[in-house]
């Protein structure tokens, strides 16, 4: 055990490099293969088992239990996204300067990459024995539009959601967080389409920029509780041809979250119900003076994001593990609500966690990201007890 600690200390010039390395790989959302390519390799280099790329691109690699443990069907999971938010023309400048690695996506997620590699070499490389299996995953999808798409694909895939008994998830530098609540989110396009026409000759006819203001004048109104925290968002707003021209079209981007399903439900409905209503408003009196056939405002509505809600229960194992943990490592970390791959087995019922893969970082989503090596071994001790603890040692 001691040895393994050593290891984390002593072999950070290792974990900054594959750091370095992985992040000149590019992997923007849904062009993860190159990157997930470099990880199977790095996977057999250290010796992980049956490593293989799933049809999403995730990327796994086994370590066994010991020797006739009686609970190898059971598996605790580390993983880490692979994806960046970077498009494929981003220049990825990877570059150090004493303990300090800088560039796009070094921290978010080379951290996480970085942190998984080390806990799989070092366990590799020592004598330690465990009575769960380690199933290690770096997969796609977490950013953005890729809506937890890989981790969701995990969860769907009959092995690993009737196996995997415990996830930690890594994201990003840190050791004093865990985030122990999965913030949902659900996201829509609206796009209203009308006649159209001219301001003068055609005026009367129904406004699809009226239409959508409407409706955000009342979903703006709608009451939303403190706790569950519960937010709405009017983020994008566009439409219209020119100052003398009614519009044939106008679109918005509305993003709604909350710790509780039912709050994001609610909210959904009250957005369709002012969708409807703001329609009429605008339909009715365009019915009767207008002339002209299909001379109404439709909207079509698009789900563009939906990140499942929900908790850690905190009598969990899990919770008592990491708990446990920081107290013996002295560290004192918080338990955070926010949107990670933890959001889909916490959504299912499963325990899981998110934590960061130590050191510190900053300019996450920027070109200016940047990473300090400085005390990661902290936030990898953190994680290697986390998992021995959830896997049992003896029995
Ligand atoms: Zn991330």
């Amino acid at each position: 055990m001691l040895s393994a600690f050593g290891r984390l200390r002593y072999q950070e010039s290792q974990f900054s490099q594959w750091q370095m390395d992985v992040s000149r790989v590019p992997a923007p959302p849904f062009g993860e293969s190159s990157r997930a390519e470099w990880l199977a390799d790095r996977f057999r280099e250290i010796g992980l088992a049956e490593v293989q790329i799933d049809q999403v691109g995730n990327v796994f690699g086994i370590r066994h239990a010991r020797p006739g443990s009686l609970r190898a069907n059971r598996f605790v999971s580390l993983s880490a996204h692979i994806d960046t938010v970077f498009p494929t023309s981003t220049p990825l400048h990877i570059h150090q300067q004493g303990t300090r690695l800088y560039g796009p996506g070094v921290s978010d997620n080379s951290a996480g990459i970085a942190a998984i590699l080390a806990i799989a070499a070092v366990l590799g490389s020592s004598q330690v024995l465990h009575a769960l299996p380690f199933v290690f995953i770096g997969n796609v999808g977490e950013e953005g539009e890729g809506d937890l798409r890989g981790m969701r694909h995990v969860f769907e895939t009959p092995r690993w959601r009737d196996s995997i008994a415990y996830s930690v998830i890594v994201d990003g530098a840190g050791s004093d967080t865990v985030v122990a609540e999965a913030l949902g989110s659900r996201r829509f396009e609206i796009v209203a389409r009308g006649p159209g026409g001219h301001s003068w000759t055609d005026f009367g006819a129904p406004n699809p920029v009226v239409v959508l203001a409407r409706a955000i004048q009342a979903l703006s109104e709608t009451p939303v509780p403190a706790a569950p925290k519960t937010t709405f968002n009017i983020g994008v707003i566009r439409g219209g041809t020119s100052v003398n021209s009614i519009p044939e079209s106008a679109s918005m981007r509305v993003d709604l979250r909350s710790t509780s399903m039912i709050e994001i439900d609610r909210l959904e409905r009250a957005l369709r119900l002012a969708l409807d209503r703001a329609m009429d408003a605008e339909n009715r009196p365009a019915a009767v003076r207008s002339i002209r056939r299909h001379s109404t405002v439709q909207c079509e509505i698009v789900e563009i994001g939906n990140r499942p809600a929900g908790e850690l229960d905190p009598a969990s194992r899990l919770l008592k593990v990491i708990r446990a943990v920081d107290a013996h490592l002295g560290n004192s970390a918080i338990v955070q609500r926010a949107s990670t791959d933890a959001n889909i087995p916490l959504s299912l019922g499963r325990e899981a966690i998110a934590v960061g893969g130590g050191g510190t970082g900053g300019g996450a989503h920027t070109l200016q990201e940047w990473f300090d090596c400085t005390g990661r071994d902290l936030g990898l001790r953190r994680i290697l007890l986390t998992m021995l603890a959830l896997a049992g040692i003896g029995e």
